[in-house]
């Protein structure tokens, strides 16, 4: 039988706060074990949270983003049940009254809806480790929001690709570092098959703590297969809480799946109901910068393609160094060019992946020079690995590694006889006809004059003699 997939996802983003959300413990990864805790996050008898007015804004910055309504009279309830990493004995969170609600995204042309965003304290983490387990309470107290979709998703690639949306918006919001290999962005998946024709959907059963794409995607299609397997056995799908085992490929089952009022949520006496103005939605709205869906079209306007687009919008400090470039005169296509180009490929090798060593201008400025023909396309590309490695200004690269074209003649075919010379066996194929060999011989020469030279000057004088020859 053919069934359709249905995912819902819930996922958990860590907010870029300074301090955790109840009390002023320093918020950040890694750290000595237990070296960011006191008496709140470590739940002693008698302590009472102090909400951190950051983590909230933080959290109205997500819904906004997402094109969500805030709730004006949001309200704290306690999640409770026991866990080593969990010292209170509850978790504060939001059940009745979540600080966003609706809102969504548009994956390859579909909108998925959200159901809710809900600001929450993460737990410590528990530490298996020589045959013992220990608990580190750093992350206890860690403000988190929980964004729910609706079941809207179809394949485990429409699940991915949302995800890989919802953390680059939280990414260019500010609200999220969205670093999954540090377990700031995790996810539970709701899955669920039914048949073609069925009006209703089946029974589901959920995925916790998936935290890459990878993962993601293998999960998934682990779990709708077994569950196919299920149906067309005559049995039913047991509801139930499962986990993926990154090594084996599988999911198993963990506990039957809770509902809420397992949980015995109800309002949090601590805390008092948060009231958010219209001024405040405001001003952090204000504060907002450009969504990643928004420059998406306007790098299409200018013309670039889906694909170039999406690959600068991949990482934040790109984009807004192209950005830059483009506001700062650079024509936006060769500038794409050299910012998913060299510039890329020198971020990608660097440790330092925080911040670029290059100046908007001299990067505008160096484009410019290879415009006005003062360095080729290859001096271009060897000025700003320089400039990269050595944070020197564009000048002084060009100075230093002679990369001013020379267009001398007999330079140019000084170096072109040489390297023909030194390739005989590519002469004779290009005698018979292989014209493939002309760009090795580019390459050559390319090397061979260290790119002070054009390539279009190259060129002709590279066909020139190989037709002399
Ligand atoms: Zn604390």
């Amino acid at each position: 039988m053919k069934y359709i997939t249905v995912i819902g996802l819930e996922i958990h983003a860590e907010l870029l706060t300074e301090t955790k959300v109840f009390c002023g413990c320093k918020n950040s990864f890694g750290g000595t074990v237990n070296g960011s805790c006191c008496p709140v996050c470590t739940g002693m008898p008698g302590t009472l949270p102090v909400l951190n007015r950051k983590a909230v804004e933080l959290a109205i910055a997500a819904g906004l983003s997402f094109g969500s309504g805030i709730t004006q009279r949001t309200l704290w309830d306690r999640k409770n049940y026991f866990y080593p990493d969990l010292a209170k004995a509850y978790q504060i969170s939001q059940l009745y009254a979540p600080v966003c609600v609706g809102g969504g995204l548009d994956v390859g042309g579909r909108f998925i809806r959200l159901t809710r965003i809900h600001l929450e304290e993460d737990a410590g983490k528990l530490v298996h480790a020589r045959g013992e387990t220990v608990i580190d309470y750093n992350r206890a107290g860690v403000p988190l929001i929980e964004i729910v979709s609706e079941p809207d998703m179809r394949s485990s690639d429409e699940a991915a690709a949302f995800v890989e949306k919802v953390r680059r918006t939280l990414v260019y919001a500010g609200v999220s570092d969205g670093k999954m290999e540090q377990g700031s962005l995790r996810v539970d998946a709701n899955i669920s098959i039914m048949p073609e024709n069925a009006s209703e959907y089946g029974t589901r059963t959920e995925i916790k703590n998936l935290n890459s794409f990878k993962f993601i995607k293998k999960a998934i299609d682990f779990e709708v297969e077994r569950q196919a397997e299920v149906l067309n056995a005559g049995e039913r799908v047991i509801q139930e809480t499962r986990r993926y085992d990154e090594i084996s490929g599988e999911t198993f089952s963990m506990r039957s799946k809770e509902d809420a009022h397992d949980y015995r949520y109800f309002p949090d006496p601590d805390i008092l109901p948060l009231i958010i103005k219209d001024g405040d939605i405001e001003r952090i709205s204000a504060t907002l910068t450009e969504p990643p869906s928004k420059r998406y079209a306007r790098y299409t306007e200018y013309g670039l393609s889906g694909v170039d687009a999406e690959v600068i919008l991949e990482n934040k400090i790109i984009a807004d160094f192209f950005d830059e470039c483009v506001k700062s005169g650079a024509n936006p296509q060769t500038a794409a060019n050299c910012v998913k180009g060299e510039l890329m490929r020198c971020f990608n090798a660097a440790e330092n992946k925080d911040a670029l060593p290059i100046s908007v201008s001299d990067f505008v400025k160096a484009l410019a020079l290879a415009e006005k023909s003062e360095i080729s396309g290859n001096g271009l590309k060897t000025a700003i690995k320089y400039m990269f490695q050595e944070g020197k200004p564009i000048d002084d690269v060009v100075k230093e590694h002679n990369l001013t074209v020379n267009e001398d003649l007999s330079v140019i075919t000084a170096a072109i006889a040489k390297v023909l010379a030194e390739n005989p066996k590519a002469v004779e194929q290009y005698k018979n006809g292989d014209t493939k060999v002309l760009s090795f011989f580019m390459g050559q020469c390319a090397r061979a004059l260290k790119g002070t030279a054009l390539a279009q000057t190259v060129q002709a004088e590279l066909k020139k003699a190989l037709d002399k020859n």
